[in-house]
């Protein structure tokens, strides 16, 4: 098992399928977009699929999830879903998505067996997604999400991230909107991770607020603690249940003591979390010739060395020098 030295035990893989995006958060990368990684840096989808397997077969990893980027930009996606829902014991596999182009791939995806889908959506009004997002998409989003839940996709997820000044007065018309398509709704404090290093504490709108912006609209209720698990979102019935609202205060409430996640970059690299400042290189070890065992024996290590927190509190933070595109949300 991945276990680190603080007993945790990582049984949720988050994988890159590239740092390419057809969108330009600004809570993400600059509107210019990056450098991205070199076709060849890049793992093939044979090379994905080899670790993902020696993750599950012989490292207990029970859920995989595909993210990037943009997940839906990598062509050989469908494949790589199937190719992962075909592994013994088989996986739960989702995926992380902006939504663009999920209309004509929902079905597909559906039917190479993915379990699950989140769409990120941070705003409803057509002017406010091309201010945030930098392009004029809200449209394919939209479409993308009903294509989902037309595909049996369900509950889809949304992700949300608010941003002051910006989206921060659409919490209420977000959970709305979610509440009348059946879609399960999750707010995201906004971290330090964006490419242009321009995330401030002061700026962050704080699982607090969200919290007392909902409660102005809605009766929130615990949902059973016990369902949290080690999941990041905090969980809320919707004016008595069933709907459901979560909240996940990575940086006001953190759950690193329960984290239970390991990272695959879309070049190969190993992070044990998402503000680790190094990673383990499986790419080069596996295109030298190492066998499975030795690529086992690499992971197992990476994830042995994990620290305690993200430390995003601590006077010495230092933001990891990859965004979150690169490494994979
Ligand atoms: N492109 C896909 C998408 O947007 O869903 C997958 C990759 S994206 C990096 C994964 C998730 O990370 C999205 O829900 C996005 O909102 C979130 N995210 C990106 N930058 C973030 C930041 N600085 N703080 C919090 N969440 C962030
Ligand atoms: Fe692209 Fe997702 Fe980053 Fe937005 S959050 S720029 S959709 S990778």
């Amino acid at each position: 098992m991945l276990r680190d030295s603080f007993g945790r035990v990582a049984t949720d893989l988050r994988v890159s399928l590239t740092d390419r995006c057809n969108l330009r958060c600004s809570y993400c990368m600059p509107p210019e977009g990056l450098d991205w990684l070199p076709k060849p840096e890049l793992l093939t989808a044979e090379e994905i699929v080899r670790l993902v397997a020696i993750g599950v077969e012989r490292l207990g990893l029970t859920e995989v999830r595909y993210t990037g980027g943009e997940p839906l930009l990598r062509r050989e996606l469908v494949d790589i879903v199937a190719r992962t829902t075909a592994l013994a014991p088989r996986p739960q596999v989702s995926l992380t998505t902006n939504g663009i182009g999920l209309a004509r791939l929902a079905g597909p995806l559906a039917a190479a067996g993915l379990d699950r889908v989140n769409v990120s959506l941070d705003t409803l009004d057509r002017e406010t997604f091309a201010k945030l997002a930098h392009r004029d998409r809200l449209a394919d989003v939209l479409e993308g999400l009903a294509a989902a839940e037309a595909a049996g996709l369900r509950p889809v997820k949304i992700n949300a991230v608010l941003m002051r000044g910006v989206n921060d007065h659409e919490a209420v018309p977000l959970l709305r909107y979610c509440l009348d398509k059946g879609y399960e709704l999750r707010f995201i404090e906004q971290m330090p991770l964006d490419a242009q290093h321009g995330w401030r504490r002061e700026n962050m709108i704080t699982a607090d607020e969200i919290l007392a912006t909902l409660q102005a609209s809605f009766g929130l209720t615990d949902a059973d603690p016990a369902e949290r698990g080690s999941a990041p979102a905090e969980l809320f019935l919707v004016d008595g249940g069933p709907a459901r609202v979560g909240v996940i205060g990575s940086v006001t409430r953190p759950f690193c003591g329960a984290c239970d996640r390991v990272r695959l970059t879309a070049d190969g690299q190993i992070r044990n979390c998402l503000f680790a400042t190094d990673e383990s290189d499986l790419r080069a070890a596996m295109r030298s010739g190492a066998s499975d065992d030795e690529l086992a024996e690499r992971w197992l290590a990476a994830v042995r060395t994990k620290k305690a927190g993200h430390g995003i509190d601590d006077p010495a933070f230092l933001q990891p020098s990859r965004p979150m595109s690169a490494i994979g949300g």
